[in-house]
């Protein structure tokens, strides 16, 4: 692929990625709206439609919709990741209003992700051949994506690569790195005794979990990046009565897998300081590290393509907070997040795009694809006559349901 000539391209259809950002953006869809998130599926997938001449097949799981386009089926495959749901309550448009001023495109969900959305859909139309690229769109990624994990470990599995759409860092770094997180319930049980008659015949709850947060803070390795943060932690029923229960509640945070797994254990090795108490852990692990390792090499393609196009140099981010892209990490897929929007202020009142990273990014995103698709397959097969290459043209969805294999899901 030319890189100026794609370059240039992008640029030429920035008003219309912009209109398409507009669409998107005025069709409020916060996750816990069902029937938000269904209308905003189908504003997508019109929109994907126009675009890249197939429709999406439409997987609605427990309710909410997902949307996916399959081009083809390899032999190498590539998944860009997003999800079109926001956190933006409904009405949030008339205290946030869609505008573009100076440069600065705002409204609800702009930067996380709807202009993520039409990157991705912008980059794939730019493709020479598509066969192997799957878009997945979800609808619950707000709510960590409990309708939707499955759907993304499955199709993640054997791809070469997932690319994820969430916005970038501040300054338009990549996000290379995400921890993983954990959270568990210690519960302690005790025996409830009159604080004043006889405080002696209680076993108290409280001083239990007291023992029980200093060591599990111990546990914590902030120069490995793992963090233990008791958060909630409540026990007892009266102000005159030694506690019966207790319970606290942590967050876990983590690099890697190996200090999921080490925190885990320690978990379940705590055993109650009082004669008498008892202790349950509840929880684990429920998203695995993005690790370092994940993206690494796609990080410097990345940064190679950005070169070519004449940006500055790529940066790289490693941030606290999840996405849809530890669930791909964690199935072993090489993994590059924050290759959406660039801007600032996801969730918050200021959330805004810069327009002048909108061609550029779309660019950058369609030079990798290309270059992931174009490597044979890890069995070394080679695409024959007979496979379908390009499905551009297929617009019937019931064909395309029928091409999923049953199970897949
Ligand atoms: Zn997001």
């Amino acid at each position: 692929m030319q890189q100026n000539a794609l370059l240039a391209r992008m640029h030429a259809t920035l008003d219309s990625m912009l209109a398409d950002i507009e669409t998107l953006v005025r069709c409020e869809s916060p996750s816990a709206d069902l029937a938000a998130v269904a209308n905003s599926a189908e504003v997508m997938a019109r929109l994907g439609t126009e675009r890249l001449g197939q429709a999406p097949e439409r997987i609605v799981r427990d309710g909410c919709t997902h949307l996916r386009w399959r081009f083809g089926t390899g032999p190498t495959r590539v998944l860009l990741l997003g999800h079109h749901d926001t956190v933006w309550p409904l009405g949030s448009l008339d205290t946030h209003p869609f505008g573009v001023t100076d440069g600065i495109l705002r409204g609800p969900g702009c930067l996380d992700m709807k202009a993520g959305l039409v990157l991705a859909v912008r980059a794939i139309a730019e493709l020479d051949d598509r066969a192997g690229v799957t878009l997945l769109i979800t609808g619950d990624e707000e709510m960590g994506s409990p309708t939707s994990r499955a759907l993304i470990e499955a199709e993640a599995a054997g791809c070469r690569a997932a690319l994820v759409l969430e916005a970038a860092a501040d300054d338009g770094s990549l996000k290379t790195e995400r921890k993983g997180t954990s959270q568990y319930q210690i519960r302690v049980v005790g025996r409830a005794a009159h604080a004043g008659l006889e405080p002696e015949r209680g076993i108290n709850a409280t001083i239990e979990l007291a023992h029980q947060v200093l060591a599990i803070e111990a546990l914590a390795d902030p120069g490995a990046g793992t963090t233990i943060t008791p958060t909630l932690m409540a026990a007892g029923t009266t102000t005159n009565t030694v506690p019966a229960e207790g319970e606290l509640s942590l967050d876990v945070r983590v690099r890697t897998v190996e200090e999921q797994t080490r925190v885990h254990q320690a978990l379940l090795g705590l055993r109650p300081v009082l004669d008498g108490a008892r202790l349950e852990v509840l929880g684990g692990p429920n998203r695995p590290p993005l690790s370092a390792s994940s993206s690494a090499d796609l990080f410097a393609r990345a940064q190679v393509h950005a070169a070519g196009f004449g940006l500055p140099p790529l940066t790289a981010a490693a941030v606290g907070g999840a996405s849809d892209g530890n669930f791909t990490a964690g199935v072993g897929v090489p993994t590059l997040d924050g290759f959406g929007a660039v801007g600032a202020g996801p969730h918050a009142d200021h959330e805004h795009v810069r327009i002048e990273a909108l061609a550029p990014r779309a660019a950058l995103i369609a030079a990798l694809m290309a270059e992931i698709l174009a490597e044979p397959s890890r069995t070394g097969r080679r695409p024959s006559r007979s496979e379908p290459r390009d499905e551009r043209v297929v617009n019937d969805p019931r064909r395309i349901t029928e091409k999923t294999a049953p199970g897949h899901l």
